[in-house]
């Protein structure tokens, strides 16, 4: 009866919407499935599928869920919004105190923006950047993932390389022309494209800590260089911190490193689990987006008040360091005992188990492709199996949260040794 449900559901998916999800990855073919599993609820660290089966949940809607799923307190703060109204299209009071709260948690910021996808705050961050230099060209780096905007999707990570795509058609070849891919934590790699193109070069876009590759955190050095780069070559750094805001740190990465960026694009947590992004940065760079300045950017429903009230709620709660050493605590749990069955990388509450051989770090996209994703497919069907639900792709991180208890993580530990172990 729920299994017949479940194919009714994708069969009529399937004939409504492009490959029947609304974002690849959620087709979990790279893992084996035939079809994606329909969830319905969640609870805490649980998730709950159509059939009625419960899973414990490392994904966390990939990363906003900090508190876990129908978390009351922020349940409750959007409940009470809702009763005023769900979106006015004119200024907010919770808008200028989310803005504040995240002028106040990370370091660089001093003036930010709210959109309403990491995407759209990407996209717009370079078109900023691009105003603000008179330059076109920017520097990412292979596996980073910083939305899908024309100029950003270039060699661009997990959703490409779960797919086994280097890009996509339906780009023009001048949007992704002046977009120059580096290898991650390739210093000299970097700084030879700075030399070759620094003049014309508007930005640096990186994330601080990979989480589209899996977890690959930034070598010692590598942060600072690019830094440097940005000061000697007139170009903004830009730190997509969409992941690891409020998640590595309150302050996000930037806080965790001490290298601050002249851009920071966020996402995920932000929004409390609703859609709602930002960007910001130094005030001056701010400053010449519209109204105030000329560089035109907008959204309908930008600050929306549902979105705002459950991003306040969230990130107020995590002003108290209590937060982030219980979330360390959790995760070094979880590390440890993944660290048996894999390679596990991790920064904060982000980690990757890598399914590879060598226990060598996996600094940069290549090492990650070089992991078997095979057996990846393998173990996110065991675990599925054993009530388990980590990411459908072997380039993405386990995400924990504060809603994950000793239980479900002794629990997950035990099944993966179930599936993986001799
Ligand atoms: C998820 C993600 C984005 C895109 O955010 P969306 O809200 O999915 O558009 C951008 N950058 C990074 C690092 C991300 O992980």
């Amino acid at each position: 009866m729920a299994l017949a449900q479940q194919s009714a559901l994708w069969r009529r998916a399937t004939s409504l919407i492009p490959g029947g999800v609304n974002s690849p990855v959620r087709a979990m073919r790279s893992v084996g499935l035939d079809e994606p599993i329909f969830m319905r609820s969640g609870d805490g660290a649980w998730i709950e599928d159509v059939s009625g089966n419960r899973y414990v949940d490392w994904v966390m809607s990939w990363g906003p869920l900090i508190f876990g799923h129908a978390d009351p307190e922020t349940l409750a703060a959007v409940a009470d919004a809702l009763q005023r109204g769900t979106t006015f299209g004119a200024p907010t009071e919770a808008e200028v105190d989310l803005a504040a709260e995240i002028v106040d948690a990370v370091p660089s910021v001093e003036m930010v923006r709210l959109v309403s996808s990491g995407t759209e705050a990407a996209m717009s961050a370079i078109r900023l950047a691009r105003a603000f230099t008179r330059r076109d060209r920017v520097i990412k780096f292979d596996g980073c993932y910083h939305g899908h905007s024309d100029a950003l999707l270039a060699r661009a990570g997990s959703g490409l390389a779960t797919l086994g795509i280097p890009g996509t058609p339906g780009v023009p070849t001048g949007a992704a022309g002046d977009t120059i891919v580096c290898g991650y934590n390739d210093i000299d790699g970097v700084a030879a494209a700075v030399a070759r193109y620094g003049e014309g070069l508007a930005a640096i876009v990186v994330e601080p800590v990979a989480g589209n590759m899996g977890v690959v955190p930034p070598e010692p050095g590598f942060l600072d260089v690019l830094r440097t780069l940005c000061d000697a070559s007139g170009a903004l750094l830009v730190f997509d911190e969409v992941i690891t805001g409020f998640r590595v740190a309150r302050g996000g990465a930037q806080e965790l490193y001490g290298v601050l960026p002249d851009l920071t694009i966020l996402g995920k947590i932000v929004g409390g689990g609703l859609p709602l992004a930002a960007f910001g940065g130094r005030a001056d760079v701010m400053e010449r987006l519209a109204p105030a300045g000329d560089v035109y950017q907008a959204g309908t429903l930008s600050g929306n008040p549902l979105a705002t009230a459950a991003g306040l709620s969230v990130l107020r709660r995590l002003r108290d360091p209590a937060v982030y050493a219980a979330l360390e605590a959790k995760a070094v749990r979880l590390e440890a005992g993944l660290a048996e069955f894999g390679h596990v990388q991790r920064v904060g509450a982000m980690l990757t188990m890598f399914c590879r051989e060598l226990d060598d770090p996996v600094r940069d996209f290549e090492g990650a492709s070089a992991c078997d994703t095979d057996r990846y497919g393998v173990l996110f069907r065991g675990l599925l199996e054993r009530g388990v639900y980590v990411a459908p792709s072997q380039f993405e991180c386990l995400f924990v949260s504060l809603a994950h208890g000793d239980e479900e993580i002794d629990r997950t530990v035990s099944a993966v040794g179930d599936v993986l172990g001799n």
